[in-house]
């Protein structure tokens, strides 16, 4: 078995990982200096530094590296080491273009969009100059089951008519946010699969109003923020829905668009969390041989030596599945590596959790302060069990193929005798 990377993700990486180190790190500190933070999220700007990098990042060719269609053309197991690179820098999947829900969206459009659509929301999209949220969660209903939607999307004559109340919309309140894709009831009556439909909304359609930010572990993640929003009576023409050049026949789409949606992000995200635990290994090894209590420093100290061995050992095992399940994807697609998709995004999170509290832990007090890194890549890494899909939800999917795997086998061995 070959596990080196090839040569295109070689040629990336190296010049990912010197783009990091030069530009993106050091200018850590003036984005957040330069971010106008606070609770008014209107206020929100975006730091100039953001514009400087995502112009630095495009000329040296650094960008939508996470599209295999029509982006850099990287199919994911390459992608897969450039997302882990920028796993150690919350700011900077924005600074090449590939933050969520931007990537998942812009994959929505390569995908099912119109010309019309491509050209009007895809085109800025995939330059940068503007970003975008995706609307699904609501807050009256349980919102791991996609199925569950009750905010509507009704055709009436020639218009969608959008009501209903979404939240944790990730990304609206960010000022260069102007469409969102809205998933809605559009036919109670139809098969279970076939009710929902997409569509894209202009950020100032009249109707549409952010009520409130979420806060996540008491941050509002300025300035992209998570917002809850009420629409009403919010009408569009029929050709802002998405997955038919007429509008129509998108109707009933959107949950089997959700559903193509979230495989390659869902891996982005997973490489993203690997990359923030093996960053936390790192600040944990250098922390530990640094400091000295009771006569030997940290790494001597009790399981110390212990916590460190089995997060390099979880890692590399994340690694691999994460490699594994982009590999899949590339080869028998998004549907035939439903399995380890899940797989990883349960395991991709938590051994970042797991790994990330470590650190924190050999840090004492500092490791809970702003002085380190730690506690946003927590944040980031906890949200994740939740996010795309709590770990319950994966687990019963991957419980569901194993069965009927076994099942299969099982029969298929009766019949042979
Ligand atoms: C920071 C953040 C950003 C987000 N960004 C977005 C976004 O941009 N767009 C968007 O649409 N949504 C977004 N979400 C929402 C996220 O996808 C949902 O929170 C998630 O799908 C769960 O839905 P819910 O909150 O309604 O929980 P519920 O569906 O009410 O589930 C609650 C809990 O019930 C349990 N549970 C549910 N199903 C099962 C099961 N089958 N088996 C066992 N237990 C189960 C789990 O423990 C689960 O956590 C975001 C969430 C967070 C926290």
């Amino acid at each position: 078995m070959n596990f080196d990377h090839s040569p295109i993700a070689k040629d990336l990486i190296a010049r990912m990982q010197k783009f990091m180190q030069e530009e993106v790190l050091p200018a850590e500190a003036t984005y957040y200096q330069q971010l106008k933070g606070g609770s008014d999220w209107a206020q929100w700007q975006q730091p100039a530094i953001m514009e400087e990098l995502k112009a630095k990042a495009k000329a040296a060719g650094l960008w939508n590296l996470f599209l295999p269609e029509d982006g850099a053309r990287l199919a994911n197991v390459d992608y897969a080491p450039l997302a882990e690179i920028t796993g150690r820098s919350m700011m900077s999947p924005e600074v090449f273009n590939c933050n969520a829900p931007d990537t998942g969206n812009m994959e929505v459009l390569v995908k099912y969009g119109s010309e019309e659509q491509k050209q009007r929301w895809l085109k800025p999209l995939m330059n940068g100059e503007i970003r975008s949220a995706f609307c699904m969660t609501e807050p009256d209903v349980a919102s791991s089951d996609a199925t569950n939607m009750q905010a509507t999307a009704i055709v009436e004559g020639d218009e969608v008519v959008i009501n209903g109340r979404k939240w944790w919309s990730s990304g609206i309140g960010h000022p260069n946010c102007k469409v969102l894709i809205f998933m809605g009831l559009s036919d109670a009556t139809a098969d279970k699969h076939r009710q929902h439909s997409m569509v894209l909304v202009p950020l100032d359609t009249p109707g549409v109003k952010i009520e409130r930010m979420l806060p996540v572990f008491h941050t509002l993640d300025e300035p992209f923020g998570h917002g809850e929003v009420s629409f009403t009576n919010v009408r569009l023409p029929l050709s802002a829905i998405i997955g038919g050049d007429d509008g129509i026949s998108g109707i009933g789409r959107g949950f089997e668009i959700a559903q193509g949606r979230l495989g390659p992000g869902r891996i982005h995200h997973c490489m993203r969390a690997i990359g923030a635990a093996e960053y936390a290994l790192e600040l944990m090894c250098q922390r530990s041989l640094s400091r000295v209590a009771f006569g030997k420093p940290l790494a001597k100290l009790g399981g110390n030596a212990d916590i460190i061995a089995n997060a390099r050992m979880a890692i590399e095992q994340a690694r691999l599945l994460t490699l594994k399940a982009a590999w899949m994807m590339d080869t028998v697609g998004v549907k035939g590596a439903m399995s380890e998709i899940s797989q990883i995004k349960v395991i991709a999170p938590n051994i970042a959790t797991q790994i990330i509290d470590a650190a924190m832990q050999m840090h004492g007090g500092a490791g809970l302060s702003d002085d380190f890194p730690l506690a946003a890549l927590y944040a980031y890494a906890r949200v994740l069990r939740l996010a795309d899909g709590p770990d319950e939800v994966h687990r019963g999917l991957i419980a569901k193929i194993e069965l009927k795997n076994q099942a299969a086998r099982a029969n298929a061995a009766l019949a042979t005798h």
